[in-house]
């Protein structure tokens, strides 16, 4: 998969390099290419915001330099894979692990990390209109000042999703917000016994069936206390009876 942030804090990105997404890159997995906007600008001062129309605080970045930028990086519709462009914005729709695993899906991902009151709004329009699918996504309901930790949660989020990146592909089945709809039960390690604090006795039986029937229970008991949304939004058909005595 290959993946294109363009930004004008490249070294945000540094940590693309660490831990399971780094490894990734390092194993080709998935081929990242951070760029910098501002070798898109055509003035000395590599200007890429102006003042908004309309008056009010703040600057906007330019449509013009980011249209060269995207022409560039994004591609044509036409091509072969051609680039799907995700644009981090608190205006967009709630990113969440369905997005992630569609975007797992996906050969050619470009992101574009806003910054000051955000990206002119004809940036996106002209994407659209040229063909190209493009995702306007929130990482949740507050203000950032930029994009670029938006794009290192996405990235995280799906890069983990891709064939050969997480070692044992089981750790993805029972995680929270996989195909059961639940939060995840509560992990436990050694010591077994750990200031006055005991790890529960079922996860030390040995007992296959019983160990999962707790896992399942308290996946549901932590989904409902914590995430009634999740409860009310499962899929009856899928629960068993034991499910329905939590
Ligand atoms: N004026 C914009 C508004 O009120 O919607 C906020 C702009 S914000 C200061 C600058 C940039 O940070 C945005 O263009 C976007 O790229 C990013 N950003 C901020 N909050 C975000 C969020 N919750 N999710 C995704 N991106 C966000």
């Amino acid at each position: 998969m290959r993946v294109d942030v363009v930004t004008i804090f490249p070294d945000y990105l540094a940590a693309l390099d660490l831990s399971l997404v780094g490894k990734a890159r390092k194993a080709g997995l998935l081929d990242l290419r951070v760029h910098d906007l501002r070798d898109w600008t055509t003035d000395r001062h590599r200007t890429v915001d102006d003042t908004p129309f309309g008056g009010g605080a703040g600057m906007v970045m330019r449509p013009d330099v980011w249209g060269r930028a995207l022409d560039d990086v994004l591609g044509s519709a036409d091509d072969d894979a051609p680039g799907h462009l995700v644009v981090p914005t608190p205006s967009g729709e709630v990113f969440t692990q369905r997005h992630a695993e569609a975007l797992a899906g996906e050969e050619h991902v470009v992101v574009a990390c806003g910054r000051y009151e955000g990206i002119d709004a004809r940036v996106v329009d002209r994407a659209r209109a040229a063909g190209h699918r493009v995702s306007e996504f929130s990482i949740g309901d507050y203000v950032l000042n930029g994009g670029e930790v938006a794009a290192l949660v996405m990235i995280e989020a799906f890069g983990r999703l891709l064939p050969g990146v997480v070692g044992n592909p089981h750790s993805l089945v029972e995680e929270s917000h996989g195909a059961a709809g639940l939060l995840e039960y509560p992990v436990y390690t050694k010591p077994p016994a750990w200031e006055g604090l005991d790890v529960p006795d079922v996860l030390l039986s040995g007992h296959h069936a019983r160990i999962e029937r707790w896992r399942r229970d308290q996946a549901l008991a932590r989904t409902a206390a914590r995430r009634p949304d999740m409860i009310a939004a499962l899929d009856v058909a899928g629960l068993d009876k034991a499910d329905l005595t939590v």
